[in-house]
């Protein structure tokens, strides 16, 4: 069994959003949830640890976004604090007065986990924090983010622990933009392959992050957009785990992985249609929990982004933080194939998606020679 921290302080439910999908009874929810299942609280089981985020600097934050950004997430702040009201920093993201600290002990989360991991306290950990960060880039906060934090902790793992070889996957619905944009063309320091695994931009915002969106310089071929079609369910992602992912993590040999865990695929989110179940989420860490023992010393260092249906976000979650235990998912849901994943879609991913990521691929990892 694996030691896993969880991340999480109040500060995280302070950030409100109103009458908003991304609301404070998402984190809310999933730590009642975590209590019952024993991984939170004072009945917790031994292996499941309490991570404190810590606030980063705004320094830090300076990796990867302007100064810009910096003042108008401050300047949206200050505003709702005058008003005592919401304030739209973009069209659908919202400040209030907590929210500048939430983003920086959402990013300082990630942090002190990293840094639990390293110390040897922890073998992986989870940040069960808001404001989620994948859609923002360095200029722009957007769609429910404010602070990138997985872009952030690329930063720190390169800059400051000083690893060569980091690994991102985003299993989110939506597409990390965000990071992409920042990362489109490489590391200062260090080599990053960052996959996004979403539904296809042409149905779902932010309608960008296609498969040919491969990087550039030095980024160019580790950039890997897997364009998912609605309705693609678990045997999808089982493809493009075996076809894909798994044989260029093994040629990559990360030293460390971070996801962008989002549980919008759900099948029962109010805004996607992908059609993962609760399970689905176990067998994607279970994947990358066996990468991690091979090449990154079990690292695995998971923030939340997205999932609005309450319900299935704390199922999914809790799915998580047993499978980075290297245990068995506690929710299990029935898989109907007619719902969930038409035979047609399957071979959509078999036939198309798959062998053009392959061919996109193929001049920059042996794996596809
Ligand atoms: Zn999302």
């Amino acid at each position: 069994m694996k030691n896993v921290g969880i991340v999480y302080q109040d500060i995280y439910a302070k950030h409100d959003t109103g009458n908003h999908p991304e609301c404070a009874d998402r984190v809310i929810n999933t730590i009642k949830r975590l209590k019952e299942n024993q991984m939170y609280g004072d009945n917790r089981i031994a292996h499941f640890k309490k991570i404190d985020p810590r606030k980063v600097s705004l320094d830090q934050i300076r990796w990867s976004h302007s100064n810009s950004l910096i003042n108008k997430v401050n300047a949206a702040v200050e505003t709702t604090i005058k008003k005592n009201s919401h304030v739209y920093i973009d069209g659908d993201t919202v400040a209030s007065p907590a929210t500048f600290d939430a983003a920086l002990y959402a990013t300082g989360g990630n942090f002190a986990a990293i840094d639990a991991i390293f110390s040897g306290e922890i073998d992986r950990g989870f940040a069960l924090c808001r404001p989620p960060g994948h859609h923002s880039n360095k200029d722009y906060a957007r769609g429910f983010c404010i602070f990138n934090n997985i872009a952030l902790s690329v930063e720190y793992l390169t800059r400051v622990k000083k690893l060569n070889r980091v690994v991102i996957v985003d299993f989110d619905a939506h597409a990390g933009n965000g990071t992409e944009e920042i990362f489109y063309s490489g590391l200062e320091q260090g080599e990053l392959l960052f996959f996004s695994i979403h539904q296809h931009p042409n149905t779902l915002y932010p309608g960008t992050c296609f498969v040919d969106d491969i990087g550039k310089g030095k980024q160019q071929g580790k950039i890997v957009n897997i364009t998912l079609a609605p309705y693609s369910g678990q045997k999808s992602i089982e493809l493009a785990f075996e076809q894909i992912i798994m044989p260029m993590l093994r040629e990559f040999q990360p030293e460390f992985i971070l996801c962008s865990a989002g549980f919008d695929a759900h099948h029962n989110d109010p805004l996607t249609n992908l059609g993962f179940m609760d399970q689905t989420y176990s067998y994607i860490i279970h994947e990358l929990g066996r990468i991690s023992d091979e090449f990154a010393k079990g690292r695995i260092q998971c923030t939340l982004e997205g999932g609005y249906n309450i319900k299935h976000l704390g199922n999914s979650i809790t799915n998580v933080l047993n499978s980075l235990a290297d245990d068995n998912p506690i929710f299990k849901e029935t898989d109907d194939f007619s719902i969930r994943q038409k035979a047609e879609i399957l071979e959509y991913t078999e036939n198309k998606l798959i062998p053009q990521l392959k061919a996109i691929l193929a001049p920059y990892w042996k794996a596809f020679h």
